[in-house]
């Protein structure tokens, strides 16, 4: 059920629940207000772009919440302690081995590793968070909770730390839909000494020598530092409450570290609740057979996407070409044909912007997004929606109608296509249904230029300046007959990466 008396907001909006593995009605439990958490990086290393896919999807969620007349309440967290190597309780702490290696303290990596990653994030045109919530900032309260849980009597301790006793709560790893009995005969093979299932994982990890660890706290289990999995309830239900909304994550949190937080939440509370209504997970980023992972390197950044020549916004627009449960495949051939479809867009975009005299009288409210933090588009959308024809309405509908559908985005982008060839709308009319369907694409439909998608390569050896001094130099050597000439100039530019286009009215260029 929509609260929106637009019109346009009409279909019913469903979500795909991981807890269940359904298809079901979004109903928030408070009606005006949604409350959302997703799990953010673990900051010893850049955000590779798989990890953006990531939130690129919690940017789409919390956009079409937006559009579907709600509030956000949005939490991220950072982890800047405690993730080992390995999801279970094995390998290194990920932040010490990071800053013993680049010979810094782990503040300092950690501090450089989120700027990045916000930095990425505000490039993708990603929204930020309502708050960020730092592991290391809560630490009193993790210890604090996981006295509770010890005063529930769902942990158990060792010499090497506090541990959570799956057997202790209901149906654990329902999420991940594992056979715990399954399990439990299967012995999942683990290092961790007297840990009585495979499951059961650490809520505090004692330091085995005490100061040797850079980050260390003292405890009731001695000094050390909290396991990975507790953050994440402690932050959820210190921001957002003993039951919230959506719990969003890459499905690789849905084997693991959900179903720790999930025995975490229902030992806190002492109840069967897995404190999260919909818990939501989206698929990977794959590059060929490789899974792409932060911890193996090599992996591609953002960075290394625009150091190619691609704007960051032809990686969101790829990113959206793709269902966010199917896994999408990243390859340099793929990202090229996004670059060409997004400019393509664009430049009709343009003939529009154009024939309605952009920019209109409204256009400045496009501005006002950006200090919305979290805030429902019902305001921006009364007054992009004010007297607009049934054919607009429609239009709108149709952009609905897909994102209600599980925030369908390839359908969304299919339906924008098909828009931005008509001819049937008034000009004025069709800015503001574009700029409608930006408010969920957050693509800059209507500040973007197809130019400005393509960069210049980092590698290119050629500054804008040589490019045009070389052009001159080919187009006199033409004047002067002196193909030769004018053909070695053609070929340097060409392999500098500059793509040369005569025309009747002289030369054009861009960069590959
Ligand atoms: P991490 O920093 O490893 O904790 O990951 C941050 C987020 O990225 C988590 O939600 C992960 O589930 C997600 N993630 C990791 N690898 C990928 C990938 N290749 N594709 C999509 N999401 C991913
Ligand atoms: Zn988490």
């Amino acid at each position: 059920m929509s609260h929106i008396s637009t019109g346009v907001t009409g279909h019913p909006l469903k979500v795909y629940n991981s807890l269940g593995r359904k298809l079901e009605a979004f109903t928030p439990i408070d009606p005006k207000v949604v409350r959302v958490y997703s799990c953010g990086p673990t900051v010893y290393n850049y955000a590779h772009i798989g990890n953006l896919r990531a939130y690129i999807f919690t940017d789409t969620l919390r956009r079409v919440l937006q559009w579907k007349g709600y509030d956000v309440v949005h939490v991220i967290n950072i982890t800047d302690v405690g993730h080992l190597t390995s999801d279970a309780d094995e390998g290194d702490d990920k932040m010490e081995l990071a800053a013993s290696k680049a010979k810094q303290t782990i503040w300092e990596v950690a501090a450089h590793y989120t700027d990045a990653f916000k930095a990425d994030l505000n490039h993708l045109n990603i929204q930020d968070p309502t708050l960020w919530a730092k592991a290391t900032d809560h630490i009193q309260e993790m210890i604090a909770f996981a006295s509770t849980l010890e005063e529930n009597g769902v942990t158990y301790g060792l010499d090497s730390g506090l541990y959570l006793d799956t057997t202790k709560v209901a149906d654990y790893g329902r999420l991940a839909l594992m056979d715990h009995e399954g399990m439990m005969e299967g012995a999942r093979v683990t290092s961790v000494e007297g840990k009585r299932n495979p499951t059961d994982f650490a809520i505090w990890r004692t330091s085995e020598e005490a100061g040797k660890r850079q980050m260390e706290w003292q405890s009731p289990w001695g000094a050390g530092a909290p396991g990975w999995h507790l953050e994440c309830s402690v932050m959820s239900i210190k921001y957002l409450g003993r039951k919230f909304d959506i719990h969003t994550g890459g499905v690789d949190h849905r084997q693991v570290h959900h179903c720790n937080e999930i025995a975490q939440n229902q030992g806190y509370r002492g109840d069967e609740d897995s404190g999260v209504n919909y818990w939501m997970h989206n698929e990977f980023l794959v590059s060929g057979q490789d899974k792409m992972s932060k911890s193996k390197g090599g992996f591609l950044r953002l960075q290394t996407l625009v150091d190619a020549g691609f704007h960051p916004l032809v990686y969101r627009y790829f990113a959206l070409t793709a269902d966010y449960r199917s896994t999408l495949d990243f390859s340099w051939d793929a990202l090229k044909a996004a670059q060409t479809g997004y400019g393509r867009l664009l430049m009709r975009v343009a003939r529009h912007k154009e024939a309605g005299q952009w920019p209109t009288k409204w256009s400045g409210l496009l501005d006002d997004i950006r200090y919305s933090r979290g805030s429902s588009y019902t305001f921006i959308m009364g007054q992009l929606l004010d007297g607009v024809s049934e054919t607009a309405q429609g239009w709108l509908d149709r952009l609905d109608e897909a994102l209600s559908n599980d925030l369908n985005m390839p359908m969304v982008l299919a339906a924008l296509s098909e828009l931005v060839q008509q001819e049937g709308l008034e000009p004025d009319e069709m800015l503001r249904v574009l700029a409608l369907y930006d408010l969920v694409v957050g693509l800059g439909l209507l500040s973007m230029t197809a130019e400005e998608l393509t960069l210049r390569p980092a590698e290119a050896g050629l500054s804008d300046d040589d490019v045009n001094g070389l052009l001159q130099e080919r187009t006199q050597a033409r004047k002067d007959r002196d193909f030769a000439r004018a053909d070695a100039i053609r070929d340097q530019l060409q392999e500098a990466g500059v793509v040369i286009k005569d025309g009747p009215e002289g030369t054009a260029w861009s960069w590959k």
